[in-house]
């Protein structure tokens, strides 16, 4: 089964970059190394990536705008902060902007190779097989970026794909309009939250038996949707 999966380091300290390259080579993965916040974006949209190891204090930029821009641009892929900033806040700062996990240096390696196997399991049981979902009665595939039933189907724009594979990743929770927001459209441009009940009316024309009683995106009154667990 094993192709070996691909972990980015984002870290401009040479030494502790080395470290990590070693060991992660030891324990099977292949290592990624970027030294900025502009080369690890680089590869986050070139490459597969599986996970990311990322510190604060970058050269060109702080590693918390950088998880942000990583979680918006990939929402499948992991991020484990690594930093020498151990405050309560830093972790919660670090964990706000959409880090699985955060751990202060200096770090224990077998600690951090425990939480990234963790985290590695957990991001592919919920990972649809390939690029295509079944999601109700649509087939949604992300790599052309299409929703279809039966014969029919649409494109999708990347923001509505963005927002289906946010869904899908969160299932069984509660997402407000805010998170949904703040996830699928980040801080670029903030549009009304009309848009999000438009996107999720027009998804649920493709994906519920009865659109008019959905079953499988539900709306929590008053806070935003939720995915069922089972689909
Ligand atoms: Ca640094």
């Amino acid at each position: 089964m094993s192709e070996s999966r691909t972990i980015l380091i984002v870290e401009d300290e040479r030494h502790i970059a080395n470290l990590l390259k070693k060991n992660l080579a030891l324990d099977g993965y292949e290592p990624l190394l970027a030294t900025t916040a502009h080369a690890a974006l680089d590869h986050v949209q070139s490459r597969k990536i599986d996970l990311v190891l990322l510190d604060v204090m970058l050269p060109d930029g702080n590693g918390i705008d950088l998880c942000r821009n990583i979680k918006h641009r990939r929402p499948d892929v992991p991020v484990i902060i690594l930093s020498a900033l151990g405050q309560s806040s830093d972790r919660i700062k670090g964990l706000k902007s959409g880090a699985d996990d955060y751990l202060p240096k200096p770090f224990d390696l077998e600690e951090l190779s425990l939480r990234m196997e963790k985290l590695l399991n957990r991001f592919v049981n919920s990972q649809p097989a390939g690029s295509q979902f079944r999601l109700g009665e649509a087939v949604i595939d992300f790599a052309n970026f299409s929703l279809s039933r039966g014969d029919e189907s649409v494109h999708l724009t990347s923001k509505e794909a963005q927002f289906l594979k946010y869904l899908i990743e969160k299932r069984g929770q509660v997402l407000s309009r805010k998170q949904i927001l703040e996830h699928v459209w980040g801080y670029e441009q903030i549009p009304n939250t009309r848009t999000i009940d438009n996107f999720i009316l027009s998804f649920r024309k493709y994906i519920e038996k009865d659109p008019n009683h959905p079953n499988i995106i539900l709306t929590v009154r008053g806070i935003g949707y939720k995915l069922v667990k089972t689909s």
